[in-house]
């Protein structure tokens, strides 16, 4: 993007000014105590941001993916953590998308008023991890309702949400042409399910994230909540997909700024020999360096936005910039920790903090493997490698 809309500058002026309130400080005393930030997500909601890509139809501010990128973006830049909420902004797309005026009428105005909370996905499974497709949950229909029974593993924002979209087979693998078909999404009622037929286990993990185990023993949903066609959950999933990518992107933008940020300072504030330290090329080069991938980075970012507003296929650019960005502001964490020497893991500098929390995005919500193959295959047209 060549000259900032005024729009986006706004949005960076409110957000940043909300995020004052929330300083260093807090989310490094969230981080210690493994809580969720639960004031911070509460004001976003509150000042209407979560529900930026809702229509102004059903009660949302209509956003575009560009400016809803700029709130996540900004999130991150003033050292918070969008993962803690992210996916109230984009786990509603796929009721947007795929839902009956039913559904969307009962939830997505809902959704903007902040009243509920659909911030959970269940797709990955233990025993088969990237390969979606040969997911093994099944869900059964039986005297009109769906029974399903199965495992799910990394589920977030369980425990912060009381709305969950489910994929679960529920035409046996064996009896469909494509793996793809014969999966079905569904809308979870978290307060009902929990203790009957749903049952949740907490995942200890590097990041503050909260995120868990699942096993469903006869969980049963009802009918309505059959989300999108039956036997096309696979594809219902993928239409919202790259939204989340694009937005994920973006934070990982906001993360990479940050950390150039603070290693520009560091760097020219430490004295060691007599000098400061962002003398010697040695310690500016690799800043200089790290700022010019986030740089390139960040215009695939805006190029995924710019295909999403246009309503174009979205895929490539949307997995593309997330690469790109989750690997720039990688690389821009290790160099703020290098900057910062020994201080770059004293938590008191937040760095470190950073680090663990950026270092995510190369493994959720897709690993970097997956995009390598999925630009191979389809958009090199090289053969499918799995
Ligand atoms: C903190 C956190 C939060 C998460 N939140 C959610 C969530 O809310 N909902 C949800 O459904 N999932 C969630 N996930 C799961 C995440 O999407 C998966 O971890 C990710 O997709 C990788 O799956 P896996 O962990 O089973 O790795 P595996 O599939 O076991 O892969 C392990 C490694 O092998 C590589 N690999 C595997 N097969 C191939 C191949 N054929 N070619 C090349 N490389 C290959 C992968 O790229 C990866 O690096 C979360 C994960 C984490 C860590």
């Amino acid at each position: 993007m060549l000259n900032e809309p005024e729009a986006h500058q706004e949005i960076r002026d409110a957000v940043r000014q909300l995020c004052r309130q929330f300083p260093d400080e807090y989310f490094r005393k969230v981080d210690e105590q493994r809580a969720y930030p639960e004031e911070f997500v509460t004001a976003l909601t509150q000042a209407g941001w979560m529900a930026a890509l809702i229509p102004a139809d059903y009660g949302g501010s209509g956003l575009s993916m560009a400016e809803a990128s700029v709130i996540m973006e900004e999130i991150n830049r003033c050292g918070g953590n969008s993962g803690a909420c992210h996916g109230q902004m984009y786990v509603m797309n796929a009721v947007l998308r795929s839902g009956t005026e039913a559904q969307k009428q009962k939830y997505l105005p809902a959704i903007a008023r902040g009243e509920l909370r659909l911030q959970s996905m269940g797709v990955t499974e233990p025993t088969t991890g990237s390969d979606t497709t040969r997911l093994k949950t099944m869900a059964v229909k039986k005297d009109g309702r769906w029974v399903v029974n199965g495992q799910k593993v990394w589920i977030s924002r369980i425990q912060h949400s009381d709305m969950m979209i489910l994929l679960a087979r529920t035409t046996p693998l064996a009896e469909v042409s494509k793996r793809s078909e014969g999966l079905s999404c569904f809308l979870v009622d978290l307060n009902l399910a929990l203790g009957h037929g749903l049952t949740v286990r907490p995942i200890l993990n590097m990041v503050n994230h909260e995120t868990n185990e699942l096993f469903f023993d006869n969980l049963e949903i009802p009918e309505e909540n059959l989300l999108g066609p039956e036997g096309k959950g696979f594809k219902v999933l993928l239409d919202g997909l790259n939204a989340e990518r694009t937005l994920i992107a973006a934070e990982c933008i906001g993360d990479g700024y940050w950390f150039i940020d603070r290693a520009t300072k560091y760097a020219n504030e430490r004295v060691v020999f007599n000098r400061a330290i962002g003398q010697n090329q040695g310690v500016q080069f690799p800043i200089a360096e790290a700022y010019i991938e986030l740089e390139a980075a960040n215009l695939m970012r805006w190029k995924a936005c710019a295909k999403i507003d246009a309503h174009q296929n979205a895929g490539a650019a949307a997995n593309m910039a997330k690469h790109l960005a989750a690997k720039a502001s990688w690389e821009a964490a290790n160099v703020c920790l290098q900057t910062h020497g020994g201080f770059g893991f004293a938590c008191e500098y937040d760095i470190e903090r950073k680090f663990r929390e950026t270092r995510l995005y190369q493994v959720a919500p897709i690993s970097t493997n997956m995009i390598f193959s999925y630009v191979a295959e389809h958009i090199l047209g090289l053969p499918k490698s799995y």
